[in-house]
């Protein structure tokens, strides 16, 4: 690979991450842990892993705005809000910079597909919960079924879902359109379906790791239930789950499995 060519993507890597730290989608720590997971996944994969990268920040930050609700703003549910910091940025983006720092040392053409999975189920669940704000039917909890707050952790609707579907189906496709920039080729269509469907399996698997254990609190000064640690100037009081288990634990659960079943279809693939 022409090393050149790397430091130009290199420094293509640092101007986005400086503009998304200037246009507020990014906090400082947020952008430094952009550039190295881009880094890493640039001298792996080249521009076709930048793509991908690309393809994911740039389209659930779009997303993220367009399809914001007028009534969300600070109070709304969720701990934090569209600005990501590097925990946030590395329970999305870990998982695939880990896969390309594996595919460095290894170069072995299945930790391209534990890193196209990994990026394919991060999509999937930020377009799941973008688009599934929308919904016009309130969201039910992922296993009892009960009529839960927009946002909170564990509920789905079936918009929500037919945006997972498209969401995970977003990364695959973009990477197949891309393949003539790919280092890795020859990989057969039914293994893009699968990694589709592992994009969605992982999603799911982080709503229902969201309804089980991640923390929900309850602020008594205005009768909320949140996720915030803190309501109402007022600490809040952890009724289920455990505190520690926020978004990012449970993203990282999402890009992790995704990662991981990508990995086993890869060996499955190539030994
Ligand atoms: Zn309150």
């Amino acid at each position: 690979m022409d090393l050149n060519q790397q430091f130009i993507w290199l420094l293509g890597v640092t101007i986005l991450a400086f503009l998304s730290y200037r246009k507020k989608a990014l906090t400082g720590s947020g952008a430094i842990a952009s550039f190295v997971v881009g880094a890493l996944i640039t001298f792996a994969f080249s521009l076709h892993g930048l793509l991908l990268l690309a393809a994911f920040f740039l389209s659930s930050t779009v997303l993220g705005r367009l399809l914001q609700r007028k009534d969300e703003n600070e109070e709304s549910f969720e701990e934090k809000g569209e600005k990501r910091d590097a925990k946030q940025v590395l329970a999305n983006g870990g998982w695939a910079a880990f896969a390309s720092l594996f595919f460095l040392f290894v170069n072995h053409p299945l930790w391209y597909i534990a890193f196209v999975a990994s990026l394919a189920a991060v999509n999937s669940d930020t377009w799941a919960s973008s688009i599934g704000k929308r919904s016009k039917t309130p969201p039910k909890m992922i296993i009892t079924g009960e009529v839960v707050s927009i946002g909170q952790s564990g509920g789905t609707t079936l918009l929500g879902n037919l945006g997972a579907i498209a969401g995970s189906m977003f990364i695959v496709l973009t990477a197949m359109s891309f393949q003539f920039l790919s280092p890795v080729d020859g990989i057969p269509w039914w293994t893009w379906l699968i990694i589709v469907a592992i994009g969605f399996v992982s999603q799911w698997i982080d709503a229902l790791a969201g309804a089980l254990f991640q923390a929900l609190n309850y602020c008594g000064v205005c009768d909320a239930y949140t996720e915030k640690k803190n309501h109402c100037h007022q600490r809040t009081k952890t009724i289920k789950g455990k505190q520690w288990i926020d978004n990012d634990v449970v993203n990282h659960l999402c890009s992790f499995s995704a990662f991981l079943m990508g990995a086993i279809v890869g060996i499955f693939l190539y030994f």
